[in-house]
């Protein structure tokens, strides 16, 4: 029996697992009690991955070999590597050479390691010439980038997971780690045992198990919290609770914002927000005071405020001022660069922030360098050993999609993520798909919506069978580890662009050094720290040697020989260019689809505790589907009422895009008019459940595809719906 230290690849919290195996079995994971995240604990999921590697019956099957598709919906038949290959750097040159590069997309994945993104990028920006490079951390963590790089001048969480230790007031808005980031919640667990006068505010649509355990909880109306966090600051100007010195010293733009604040009181956004004004008032007072009810002898020695926030700021077509609006709040009190406070968003998926350190998006270069600075793609040329890297801004997630909806983008190369299920627009996402001359697919797992109208498949490695890095949402870098072999011939992600990569140069640069000369994961990563050097996350003193010697550790860390650094911004000197702050006045927006006479419901979406994502992994574990066996509609109680409904009956959902028929549940926890549905499910997973096939689709197919207008991340916590009785044939 062997033991193998790794990562769960599941949520953003990052745990360190310790994998036992047998042979090329995965026999039992266990928390790592060293790993600085979860010292041994692991949620439901965690303590179940090995029941993964082991399940008999799988919902999607490991791809095992290279699989093409000689016509679109007919039957797949495997090909060797070497011809998959070939196929790939052959199709992707010829579509180029006939209609440019930006014919051609790549549509990525936050679950893949720091080293596959890194080689993906330098694939699309610095061999092929173009920008069409987007991932589905799109759909999770841009707006936090965007709000980060806009209020505090780089794209970079200031706080650690011990700030919770340290903090006299949480305000968690728009998240659920109770169930989306568990281990994160014990943590919070504890630290409200170990201080019992920590205050817990909790700003949600739903009362969700987190809002539960609040001390406030304020139920918000979908797409208020501009208006909300407004009112919390207009509170704390009013009563004179803000840091006057401290903002004049360190930030800039206070005065268009306080005119901004100005016209939104607690009793203009308790009307927006649907809750009460004194509600409000409380919580710009804990807020401000760290918990406390009154200020401290001495005001400069206030109490620390911590906030939390994820998916219900982020998936938003106003996210980038939600998030901006929050961090409004932390600069105007002085919560920032102390010891348990500061503004901190949590990262949905295992490796989105490694995904932005190599700058594997369509908006953004390698070392959070900004592809809009003449200088910064100059940088990365040189760095890269290429002449240029393209001006033109890429498509991002929607807009790829879009694109190819519309014959522009010609063929797609996707990997490690499932668009036909989990963007929203499922329409037009499906049509694009159709559209594309050529998809190629790199995935683990066959039989997801996706596969099914892919061109070519190539299978790859996956958690438990690969080696490469992941940063958690406290900036923490962790190794990942093989324990096994992949099955059939899977092969690593970041050696299947490696060798396509070689095989298109041999077309476009003949008889010149390879730009990937990479024999190991870890010469990916020393090229990937060079290209860090001398910027805000400076990991030129993170060798692998060193992750192996002290552990998982943050950045920045250029100092091979110094701590890394947990907490940013101690010293209140920002990111920008004059180290001060930016206060953002952005006004309130509505949601970009308000509810109407026709379809007079807002839905939400969201996850469950015990699944993840599409379901191919977590899916495959029958003890995880005791939480939510079937996808539901949850509804008010008297929103049943009102429609003649009783539980467990087929209720349509009908969107301006689609409809769906699923049973309802009564949930007095959503809020009238609203319903919530879990993210997680799509056809392929739901094929044979009804004879109807009318449980077929997932929820995205309800969701409309507009975007953050900054952020480019697609509203999917919000769209107008009707509901009613499902009349089956
Ligand atoms: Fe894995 Fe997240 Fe659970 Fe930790 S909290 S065990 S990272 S799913």
């Amino acid at each position: 029996m062997r033991e193998t230290k790794s990562t769960c690849p599941y949520c953003g919290v990052g745990c360190g697992v310790i994998i036992t195996s047998e042979g090329d079995q995965i026999t039992g994971v266990r928390g790592d009690p060293a790993h600085p995240a979860n010292f041994g604990r692991l949620c439901s999921k965690g303590s179940t991955l090995h029941g993964t590697a082991t399940a008999p019956v799988k919902l999607h099957e490991r791809l095992r070999q290279p699989m093409q598709r000689l016509q679109r919906g007919g039957a797949l038949t495997p090909l060797a590597w070497a011809t998959a290959l070939d196929t790939v750097a052959a199709r992707f040159a010829t579509i180029a050479a006939t209609h440019g590069p930006d014919a051609l997309g790549f549509y990525i994945s936050g679950q893949l390691l720091t080293e596959d993104y890194y080689v993906f990028n330098k694939l699309a920006k610095g061999l092929l010439g173009t920008n069409n490079i987007d991932t589905n951390s799109r759909l999770c963590m841009s707006s936090a980038v965007a709000g980060y790089k806009q209020s505090l001048g780089a794209d970079a969480p200031p706080c650690s997971y011990e700030d919770f230790d340290h903090a006299g007031c949480l305000f968690i808005a728009g998240a659920n780690p109770a169930w989306a980031h568990p281990i994160l919640f014990r943590r919070i667990e504890d630290a409200r045992r170990a201080n019992p006068l920590m205050k817990l505010i909790v700003v949600d649509p739903r009362r969700t198990d987190t809002a539960e355990e609040a001390d406030l909880f304020l139920q918000i109306q979908p797409g208020s919290d501009v208006a909300l966090f407004h009112a919390m600051l207009h509170v704390m100007v009013w009563e004179g609770w803000i840091d006057a010195a401290w903002i004049d010293a360190h930030t800039a733009g206070w005065d268009a914002l306080k005119r901004q604040v100005h016209g939104m009181g607690p009793r203009e956004a308790a009307r927006i927000c649907g809750v009460p004004a004194e509600a409000i008032v409380q919580a710009a007072r804990w807020f401000a005071w760290g918990g406390a009810d009154t200020p401290p002898a001495e005001a400069s020695r206030r109490a620390a405020t911590l906030s939390l926030y994820c998916q219900g700021l982020n998936q938003s077509s106003s996210g980038t001022a939600k998030n901006s609006a929050l961090i409004n709040l932390h600069l105007a009190c002085a919560q920032i660069g102390r010891p348990g406070a500061g503004p901190f968003s949590l990262t949905g998926q295992p490796n989105a922030m490694g995904g932005r350190e190599v700058g594997g998006m369509a908006t953004l270069l390698s070392g959070h360098r900004e592809l809009t600075n003449p200088q910064h793609r100059a940088e990365v040329a040189a760095l890269w050993g290429v002449d240029a890297v393209p001006e033109k801004p890429g498509h991002a997630a929607m807009a790829m999609f879009e694109a190819a909806a519309r014959g522009e983008v010609k063929a797609l190369w996707i990997a490690c993520t499932n668009p036909a299920q989990s963007l929203p627009d499922q329409a037009l996402v499906r049509e694009a798909l159709a559209k594309c001359e050529f998809v190629v697919l790199q995935e683990a797992f066959g039989g997801t919506e996706t596969a099914a109208l892919a061109d070519l498949l190539l299978p790859a490695s996956t958690w438990g069978e690969k080696e490469g890095t992941v940063t958690n949402s406290e900036r923490r870098i962790s190794r990942v580890r093989a324990a096994v072999a992949a099955p059939g011939e899977a092969r690593e992600d970041w050696r299947i662009v490696v060798d396509v990569a070689q095989r298109l140069e041999a077309r476009l640069r003949p008889g010149r050094p390879t730009l990937f000369p990479y024999a190991t994961p870890e010469s990916v990563w020393n090229e990937h720290r060079e290209t860090t050097r001398g910027r805000d996350l400076d990991i030129t003193g993170l060798s692998w040697a060193r992750l192996e010697a002290e552990g998982p550790q943050p950045w920045p860390c250029p100092d091979a020989a110094a701590p890394a650094t947990a907490r940013l911004y101690t010293d209140f000197r920002f990111a920008t260019a004059d180290g001060r702050a930016r206060f953002v006045d952005t006004a309130w927006k509505p949601v970009a689809e308000g509810c109407d006479a026709r379809h007079p419901f807002a839905l939400t979406t969201g996850r469950l505790r015990d699944q993840w994502h599409g379901l191919s992994r977590s899916g495959t574990v029958t003890k995880l589907w005791a939480h939510a066996p079937q996808p539901v509609v949850q509804l008010h109680p008297q929103d049943l009422a009102r429609r003649g409904l009783r539980e467990g009956e087929l209720a349509e959902l009908k969107s301006r895009r689609g409809s769906l028929v699923l049973p309802v549940q009564a949930d007095a926890r959503i809020a009238p008019l609203q319903a919530f549905v879990a993210m997680h499910w799509g056809e392929a997973v739901l094929a044979g459940r009804d004879a109807q096939g009318r449980l077929r689709a997932g929820v995205n197919q309800l969701m409309h595809g507009k975007v953050d207008p900054q952020s480019l991340q697609p509203e999917l916590k919000h769209a107008a719906i009707a509901i009613g009785r499902a009349t089956l044939p």
